[in-house]
């Protein structure tokens, strides 16, 4: 298998700004035998698989019954489902094309988010884009939601409830845009996408599925902001999306 080349953003690369060369960085895959490093050209391993069941035509529900993200947009604009209702200012359904090969998703509007009603336009934001842009993404090539629409108080952790809410919103999203890869980004989203307690740590590093569509799992934006050692990894899983989607 051929890696494309990807230039990365130096942003991305903590300590490799300097130099000329730049080889491919290596993956080292849980269960690698020790020592052996493995190029990003080898996807990781298969991983957890998720399969909800899919809507159909004749469902009385009306999340199934949309035909279009606008469709889905519009009930999340007047939906009283979760609490999170109660303070929000805008609803944050998430933008792109229909046409999407990348869908990415994370946890939940912030500040700025609930105040314009798109999805990461704040500091978290202004990082995602540049991730993009090292993967030769243009952002508005990208459909890029959340999981919770409407803004958690305090940016605290949506709940378990409020995420269950919400998340037939996000699956029929999935279920319209038939993206090729998922990126996952952050706990929330990786744990709500597959459906699982584990640990962000312990689903990287995977190649999971979610109705067959291949899902890669990396840390947030936001806690690239916190901690910049996270930038490396981040750049590794980003890269298993970016060749996952030339295949
Ligand atoms: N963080 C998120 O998870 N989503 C946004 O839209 C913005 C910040
Ligand atoms: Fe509805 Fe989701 Fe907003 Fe809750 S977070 S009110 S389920 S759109």
């Amino acid at each position: 298998m051929i890696l494309p080349t990807i230039s990365p953003t130096p942003d991305l690369r903590p300590g490799l700004e300097n130099q000329t060369a730049t080889p491919a960085p290596a993956v080292l895959t849980p269960g690698a035998s020790p020592g052996k490093t493995q190029t990003s050209a080898d996807l990781p391993p298969a991983g957890l698989s998720f399969d909800p069941p899919s809507s159909d035509l004749f469902a009385v529900d009306p999340v199934q019954r949309t035909q279009s993200l606008e469709d889905i947009a519009t009930l999340i604009a007047a939906c009283v489902k979760c609490k999170l209702c109660e303070r929000r200012t805008n609803t944050v359904p998430g933008e792109g094309p229909a046409t999407a090969r990348l869908v990415v998703i994370g946890e939940g509007p912030g500040k700025t988010e609930d105040e314009t009603g798109r999805p990461f336009v704040g500091r978290a934001g202004e990082l995602l884009t540049k991730i993009l842009e090292a993967i030769k993404l243009p952002r508005d090539q990208v459909f890029i939601c959340n999981v919770v629409k409407c803004r958690p108080p305090e940016n605290r952790l949506p709940q378990y409830d409020e995420i269950a809410a919400c998340l037939p919103y996000l699956h029929r999203q999935i279920e319209l845009v038939k993206p090729k890869v998922i990126l996952a980004m952050g706990g929330t989203a990786a744990q709500s996408v597959l459906n699982t307690k584990q640990s962000l740590g312990s689903l990287r590093n995977q190649v999971h599925r979610f109705r067959g569509t291949p899902v890669i799992v990396t840390y947030h934006p936001a806690a690239l902001l916190r901690n910049p050692n996270w930038k490396r990894p981040t750049w590794d899983d980003v890269r298993i999306a970016a060749h996952l989607l030339e295949r």
